[in-house]
């Protein structure tokens, strides 16, 4: 595991003395753990050093409290020890309120990298894929529905997908977010009302992948506080409403080597580089392994259906909404060059561990040498069963315990990223499983509404 990289003295004091004089009084540090749970620690500014330095306490129940707020215990982590959470000082961006916040790290008692520190293990794939002579950028989208502060659904107009009518109604909501997102140095790509009534979408622009995870984290924070100050509360749940459309939490992957992207300027479809497909097909083939990483949660299959655009299907293709691997092309309409957009990622999901697992399987397919699977054009919800099969291409997983047993057998995924981080995830989903058998749809969707809003 990576130790952290100890900022000098001076960045330090230069960062207390920058966020005093912008009226910070508090500094917070989160982490994101195994149920997707955003958990924090905060200190008064003059603490600042020691938060980054040796870190506050944490007990190794974090990695596994669960979305009722009980704890779903294993073999190894008890109520016994502890952890050190500490903040990277490159990542401090200043909130409203006279708040701070910073990305933090869990470490053990000895200075090493705790083995189910998301942001460690992120830090770790990208670190090898470098190793490799590969870079990767990320960029992620978000997606949530407005509610009121207990949770239940906003009355509202007619709402029209992807309205101007949305933008005008939550318009002084969405300008505050804009601006305090922007305040943060977050910059927002684009904004818009999505399908689902009162569901908003932005998106990231693509950064290194602990920075862009860390930037997803930020403004998931920043849409807390500022639904909050509109007496409004933000659904980050995979399926806020059943039996209609859920929440993404889309990220999109380019990989460089040498400064070449691997997704363009190659002899493949679309000019697909060998290795560019070799990744592609190393994140399809080993999609369902992950899958409890990415749509881990006890929502996250039902979020998962034909027709949603949450990309069902285990396929590529090019502006394939219904395929779990959407690629974008090269061109003047693409600013940021080829890239892919794992589509099937949740908002239960820990962005970090899901970002791992995406660039893991890449890698591995890149060493494997992997084939890029043959494109899938159209939707392959309008395919016979019999055209799906010979074109090979099938739904993903969608029973949360089919998702967590594949996880928990998988070699694959205890390999690319280690028992820990597996048996972490296993435990609190299936915990989640426990706690939610016998409840219909509606009244689960409707429990754990909020579960994931911070
Ligand atoms: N809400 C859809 C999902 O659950 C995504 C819609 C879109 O393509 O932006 O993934
Ligand atoms: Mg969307």
């Amino acid at each position: 595991m990576t130790q952290f990289a100890s900022a000098d003295e001076s960045a330090v004091a230069k960062a207390q003395r920058e966020l005093e004089a912008a009226g910070v009084r508090t500094v917070i540090g989160t982490v994101v753990n195994a149920s997707g749970l955003t958990l924090a620690k905060s200190v008064p500014l003059a603490r600042l050093k020691t938060f980054h330095e040796a870190g506050m306490g944490a007990a190794p129940v974090w990695h596994v409290f669960t979305i009722d707020g009980g704890i779903a215990f294993t073999n190894t982590i008890t109520t016994v020890g502890d952890m050190r959470l500490r903040i990277d000082i490159a990542g401090l961006r200043v909130l409203p309120g006279g708040r701070a916040w910073a990305p933090a790290s869990l470490f053990e008692q000895d200075g090493t990298g705790s083995p189910v520190c998301a942001r460690g293990l992120l830090g770790d794939v990208g670190g090898s894929l470098e190793e490799a002579g590969y870079q990767a950028l990320m960029g992620h989208e978000l997606e949530f529905f407005l509610v009121a502060p207990d949770g239940s659904a906003l009355e509202t107009a007619p709402w029209v997908p992807y309205g101007a009518t949305g933008l005008l109604d939550r318009s002084a909501f969405l300008d505050d977010l804009l601006s305090a997102l922007n305040r943060a140095g977050v910059p927002v790509e684009q904004v818009h009302a999505e399908y689902g009534r009162n569901q908003f979408e932005f998106s990231l622009p693509p950064a290194a992948p602990v920075q862009a995870a860390d930037a997803a984290v930020l403004a998931k924070i920043i849409v807390g506080i500022v639904a909050r100050a509109h007496g409004l509360q933000a659904s980050f749940s995979p399926l806020p409403f059943a039996g209609t459309v859920g929440n993404g939490a889309h990220q999109h992957l380019s990989l460089h080597k040498d400064g070449v992207p691997l997704f363009s300027g190659g002899s493949g479809p679309h000019g697909i580089r060998a290795e560019g497909g070799a990744a592609i097909g190393g994140i399809i083939a080993g999609l369902p392994d992950i899958q409890g990483f990415l749509t881990g949660s006890v929502l996250s299959g039902s979020r998962l259906a034909p027709g949603t655009w949450s990309g069902a299907y285990l396929c590529w293709g090019l502006e394939n909404r219904e395929a779990s691997v959407r690629f974008l092309n090269e061109g003047q309409s693409n600013p940021h060059g080829a890239n892919v957009e794992v589509k099937i990622v949740d908002p239960s999901a820990n962005v970090y561990l899901a970002s791992a697992a995406i660039l893991a399987l890449a890698l591995n397919g890149i060493r494997g040498g992997l084939r890029l699977p043959a494109e899938i054009p159209g939707d392959p919800g309008r395919l016979s069963d019999d055209e799906r099969q010979r074109a090979n291409v099938r739904l993903l997983a969608n029973s949360p315990t089919a998702i967590i047993d594949t996880l928990d057998t998988s070699r694959l995924a205890r390999g690319l990223l280690g028992d820990a981080v597996v048996d972490a995830t296993v435990a609190v989903r299936r915990y989640e499983q426990q706690i939610s058998a016998d409840l219909p749809p509606d009244e689960l969707a409707e429990r754990f509404r909020l579960a994931w809003s911070i």
